[in-house]
């Protein structure tokens, strides 16, 4: 399975995409439901089915570019890892580490890494982040011009960072 060929196929089925994408319309137009709630700190969101119904829950106290990731990862589960959504509520805490491989990942945490690497490629389109990456370099002391592109894509710095490194 590629995450990111299945996050190209869900931004095609929604025709035109310009930035900041949003994952809460997509959701809507795959017919998922979305529920915003105060969790727990560590709690991120959680994805079932009810009724037919597929319902996204998301943690309204996290920063509104975490809630975004949290529901693009969500729409990833949905979209890969269904069977797995029919029997049980998957609960989402803490994401585990961003930057794991997947090939020396297992099991749950495979699925966590394909969920992260859709919601990554969901957020941040292919051609839209290679078009603001044109000309621009990256110094690893001046931050600013990587905090107005995450700004831009509407997405926490860190998942810019990760998106940046995983671009093949
Ligand atoms: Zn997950």
């Amino acid at each position: 399975m590629n995450p990111g060929k299945v996050a190209a196929e869900v931004l095609k089925t929604i025709g035109s995409v310009t930035l900041p994408v949003s994952p809460d319309r997509i959701a809507k137009q795959l017919g998922i439901q979305l529920r915003f709630s105060p969790f727990d700190e560590e709690l991120s969101g959680m994805i079932f089915i009810k009724n037919g119904i597929p319902i996204i829950g998301v943690n309204a106290i996290h920063h509104p570019n975490r809630q975004r990731f949290t529901i693009a990862h969500e729409i990833g589960h949905y979209m890969m890892h269904r069977e797995i959504l029919t029997s049980e509520v998957h609960v989402d805490k803490n994401f585990p580490a961003l930057m794991r491989d997947e090939k020396s990942a297992t099991g749950t945490e495979l699925i966590e890494i394909q969920a992260n690497k859709f919601a990554a490629r969901l957020l941040m389109p292919d051609a839209l982040l290679e078009s603001a990456l044109a000309g621009k370099n990256f110094d690893i002391d001046d931050d600013k011009p990587l905090e107005e592109l995450a700004k831009r894509f509407r997405v926490s710095k860190k998942a810019l960072e990760y998106r940046i490194a995983n671009r093949t």
